[in-house]
Formats: structure tokens, C-alpha cells, sequence
């Protein structure tokens, strides 16, 4: 653990996540007395077969100064940026938390799943107000993205201007708020900015990000062409996109279901927010479907990756009460395939066409476009703030690095470039940048939303259970004589179909009587150097092992009655 800085007038700043990975942003900002959290997001985890439903930042280094944190500051209502907030301040964290419109409704339906953190002191912010701090002065700046009321943050600290960008992209015509005001950055720009924090996720993509209104025209196309339903799918926190479909329903005359708890939130949050206005008179419920002709109702679902019984998957599956695809349905997924989920996905895809529909996806179809800056829009940015230092944020590796060598293109030295990964501490100055140290483990693999933690250990118990299987072997005996009462009994789980484990149960029951019996006569001879319950445990796990190519987990009860 870091507690001497090389420079004690330096600005520490600390990602615990969010650099080499995409999700679970969150960065510290600390200067002396004071620390600044921004974004504090989980990341979803591949892992979800073992019951590791996400994982968040480890937060020792924030619980270990917590009178030193003043703010957590929310850039946007993405998971990866608020969804593990919560967790924080459940640590013990108790500091305002500084958000948006929109992100400041996300932020309350989710605390207020934890009631003792209903009371939290949550700030609405305006985009281009200026929050003081003693040592900091944030000033947000509005910027497009996939979400409404983004923000992008601009840090005056005690040694110089740091910009952190936020998730953002430069849309000349979002459907909802303003442009990216280009000037805001410029000006930062001639006043000098000494650190630029940039959005990576899109570095690889070399045209200009399309425009959130494109959608508008192909929507309406393919709306006005409809024969039966229209089924969009897409992720329930875009509400400019929602804005879009609501808009064309109206003046295609259609109606809109909803299919998902979250697009219900959303869309009401939506509204509260001042977004989708006039919606509430265009919804219908999902059993009012059947009393419209097909072509004239849309529903929008959840689902668009393929989630465990999700709207969308049910719906694929036949399973869904109330919305059953036939022939002349189209479905329209209107989101990216986000890595990981490709396979739930394409058997989705497959399900959804066997159920007589036509599906329009991204990749045969712009039905989609990304909330993230392309190369041309970061080199911008880049331009229009002309930082001293860059560090490329928000990414999987490969990504920073492609930034990093894009802000080289642009004039930036080399030596003024830090590729940071999280977990690093890095040191800023007025005439330095850099990695002067590192925190040990950084992420903490959460089971369910309550937020219990798995540890290395059980996880390692259930990838050890799942991939080789379990023996459990009972046997009880007279504590005084040692004869055998019961058993040896056993039983085997994911190792063998039934006909085999009949003949391997056999077998192995022969070979825990054996390795009773040399107990006994070793007992009787006056020198027991064996552990009866281990040695079975090693005997058995050698049994199966040679049997089956396995080493399943064994667990041997010898009880002596
Ligand atoms: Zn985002």
C-alpha cells in the first residue's frame, strides 16, 4: 500500500478500473486532504456460470481514507459508471454524489433497493455548472453519447487543468440535447490544459461516428413497411433512441408495448426527466396487443444481448405470455453486440427466425449506431485541448495503446503519454506524468445484487465442481469394534453416465472397504500413521482418476457411532 508520494504537492490520480477493460470505470482523484471519485461502475462478468453475477473495483484504498473522499461524481447513468456506487458507499463511504438529470433518477431507483442508503445526499447537476471543492473545481460539460445527459468533466487542480472526457462522441444531430459545444474544449485548450483523460473504446474505428438521428430515417422505413408487429429491441437506458420510436409511432399512427422492468423504469424515468414527452398516451399494455391490427403496434424490449430469461429471449423461445411472433413480425435489434455475448446472441437470432420473423441486426443492417468517438472525433478532442500530458482511459488494452500512439500522431511526446492500467498510481505535476507505483489485487467478483462476496477459494471450488465433478463417500461404523454399520455408500455427480458410474460405484466401494481394513489392522497392531477420511479421499480421487481422466472433488465421511 502507497503512502509516501514522491512529490507531496503532486495530484494523485488512481483508476481502479476502467483502463485495460471495458466497464467498471472509476477514477480517483487526490490532492493532499481531499479525493474525488469519478464513475464508480461494475463490469459483468464472464463468469456467470460459476454465479459471479459482476464484479466491481476493490474500494480498500478509498475505505482505508474514507474522510479524505469528498465526492463521487457520475459522469452518466451507464452501469459501468454508477453500478457500483451502492457497494461504495455500503462501505462505509458517506459523500454526496454529484449526477446529472437523468443519471440522478437511474441513481435513486437503485439505491432505493437498499434502504438504509435511501438517504443518500445525491447533487443534481447542470450541465456547465462549476462544483467547488476545497482543492478542486469541477465544471461538467454536456457531450453526446448512448445515454442521455452525459458529461464530460473539467478539473481545475492545485497543478493545472485535467479534463476527463467521459464516455462521449460528437454528434452534429443527436435526437436529444445539445451538440458537443466544441468551444467549451477550445477554451480550455488556450488556457492550458495539463492532462487530457480520453474515452478509447471506438479507436480502432477510422470513419466518423454516424449520428443517433440516422436512425430516424431507417426507423421510419422499416415502421411504414411493416405487415405485422415491429419488435425493437435495444438496451433500456438509451432514451434518445426510445425518443425516436416514440416519435415515428406517433406519426405513424401506431401503438408502443413495453416488454422488460427496466424498459417500463426507463421510459417513466424518461419522461420524469423531461424526455419522451407525450409518451404515456401512446403506450398500450401487452395484452392490449391482440386488440390492434399487428402492423400498427410496436413493442420495445430489453433482452438485446441475449440475457438469461430475459423479454427478448423469451419471446425467441415461444415462452413469452404475451408476444408471440408469427410470420410478417419483424424484429429489429437495435444495439451493438457487446463481446462476450455473441453466442446467447446468434442462438437468439436463430430462435427468433424460427419463429416466422424477420430479425435486422447491426451486422447485416444500420439499425445501430455506437456512443462512442471514432479515431477522427479523439483526435479532436486531442486538437481542441492540446494537453501537456494524455492517458488514455475507458478501454481494453489494445485500445489504449492505439490511443496512445493517436495522441503521438497528434503532437503530443511520447514521454508525455502514460499507458496506465488499473490499479496504477500515477503522479501529476505542472512538468510531470507518471507511474510511480501499483495497488495489489483490484476487483472484487460479486454474487447477486445483495452483493455477497466470492472469494478466489469457493470460486475456485465451483470451476473445480463444474469441470470434474463430485464423489461423496459415507460410511459409519461402531465407534468400538469399528465394524462397519453402514455403508460404504457412493454417490457421484458430473462424472459418468449411469451405466458407468454403476460399475465405477462398485468398484469404488471395494476400495474404501479396503482402505478401512488397513486401518483396523494397523489400529490393531498399536501404530496408526493414517488419516482414514484423507486417505480415502486421495484413494478414490486416484480411482476416478484413472478411470475416468478425472479429478473430481471428493468428499469422505467416516462417521464412528
Ligand atoms: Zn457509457
Amino acid at each position: 500500500m502507497i503512502e509516501q508520494t514522491t512529490f507531496p504537492e503532486a495530484l494523485k490520480i488512481l483508476p481502479l478500473g476502467g483502463l485495460g477493460e471495458i466497464g467498471m470505470n472509476c477514477m480517483i482523484l487526490e490532492y493532499q486532504d481531499e479525493i474525488l471519485v469519478v464513475d464508480c461502475g461494475l463490469l459483468f462478468s464472464d463468469l456467470e456460470h460459476f454465479g459471479v453475477e459482476f464484479v466491481i473495483p476493490d474500494f480498500t484504498y478509498l475505505i482505508e481514507r474514507k474522510d479524505k473522499v469528498k465526492a463521487i461524481i457520475a459522469t452518466h447513468g451507464h452501469e459501468d459508471h454508477i453500478g457500483a456506487i451502492s457497494f461504495l458507499l455500503k462501505a462505509g463511504i458517506n459523500c454526496p454524489v454529484y449526477a446529472s438529470s437523468f443519471t440522478t433518477l437511474l441513481l435513486k431507483e437503485k439505491l432505493k433497493e437498499h434502504v438504509h442508503l435511501s438517504a443518500t445526499d445525491i447533487r443534481t447537476f447542470k450541465m456547465g455548472e462549476t462544483i467547488p471543492f476545497t482543492h478542486f473545481k469541477v465544471t461538467t460539460v454536456s457531450v453526446n453519447h448512448s445515454i442521455v445527459d452525459s458529461a464530460a468533466l473539467i478539473i481545475d487542480t492545485p497543478v493545472g487543468k485535467v479534463i476527463h472526457t467521459g464516455d462521449f462522441k460528437i454528434d452534429p444531430t443527436p435526437f436529444y440535447g445539445q451538440t458537443l459545444d466544441k468551444s467549451v474544449f477550445a477554451k480550455a485548450g488556450q488556457e492550458g490544459v495539463l492532462l487530457l483523460m480520453s474515452d478509447s473504446t471506438n479507436v480502432e474505428r477510422c470513419e466518423h461516428s454516424m449520428s443517433e438521428s440516422i436512425i430516424y430515417q431507417k426507423f421510419e422505413q422499416l415502421f411504414a413497411a411493416a405487415q405485422g408487429l415491429t419488435l425493437v429491441s435495444m438496451f433500456a437506458s438509451n432514451v434518445g433512441r426510445m425518443g425516436q420510436v416514440f416519435s415515428l409511432a406517433k406519426k405513424l399512427n401506431k401503438k408502443i408495448a413495453l416488454s422488460g422492468r427496466t424498459m417500463e423504469q426507463n421510459v417513466r424515468l424518461g419522461m420524469e426527466a423531461g424526455y419522451l414527452k407525450g409518451a404515456q398516451s401512446q403506450v398500450i399494455s401487452l395484452d392490449e396487443i391482440r386488440d390492434y391490427p399487428r402492423n400498427e403496434v410496436i413493442v420495445l424490449s430489453t433482452g438485446s444481448q441475449g440475457e438469461y430469461r430475459s423479454a427478448l429471449v423469451r419471446v425467441a423461445c415461444g415462452e413469452h405470455r404475451q408476444v408471440k411472433l408469427q410470420a410478417g413480425d419483424t424484429v429489429l435489434m437495435s444495439s451493438k453486440f457487446i463481446p462476450g455475448n455473441e453466442r446467447a446472441i446468434g442462438q437468439m437470432i436463430n430462435n427468433l427466425f424460427k419463429q416466422g420473423a424477420e430479425v435486422l441486426y447491426e451486422s447485416i443492417h444500420d439499425i445501430h449506431v455506437s456512443g462512442h468517438a471514432t479515431r477522427p472525433e479523439l483526435k479532436q478532442m486531442l486538437e481542441l485541448c492540446k494537453p501537456k500530458f494524455f492517458i488514455p482511459i475507458h478501454g481494453e488494452y489494445r485500445h489504449l495503446v492505439h490511443h496512445s500512439k493517436l495522441a503521438a500522431e497528434v503532437g503530443i511526446p511520447v514521454e508525455n503519454i502514460v499507458l496506465a492500467t488499473s490499479g496504477d498510481v500515477i503522479e501529476l505535476t505542472e512538468n510531470s506524468c507518471k507511474i510511480v507505483d501499483r495497488l495489489e489485487e483490484g476487483r472484487v467478483l460479486v454474487e447477486g445484487r445483495d452483493g455477497k462476496d466470492i472469494s478466489k477459494v469457493i470460486l475456485k471450488e465451483r470451476r473445480q465442481l463444474g469441470e470434474k465433478g463430485v464423489v461423496f463417500s459415507l460410511m459409519v461404523r461402531n465407534a468400538e469394534t469399528r465394524k462397519i454399520i453402514a455403508g460404504p455408500e457412493i454417490i457421484t455427480r458430473g462424472l459418468a453416465d449411469q451405466a458407468t458410474e454403476n460399475e465405477l460405484v462398485y468398484h469404488a466401494k471395494r476400495l474404501v472397504k479396503k482402505v478401512s481394513d488397513e486401518y483396523d489392522s494397523q489400529v490393531e497392531q498399536g501404530a496408526v500413521d493414517m488419516d482414514l477420511q484423507e486417505t480415502i479421499r486421495v484413494e478414490l480421487r486416484r480411482y476416478f482418476n484413472a478411470q475416468t481422466g478425472k479429478k473430481p472433488t471428493v468428499l469422505p465421511i467416516v462417521l464412528d457411532l
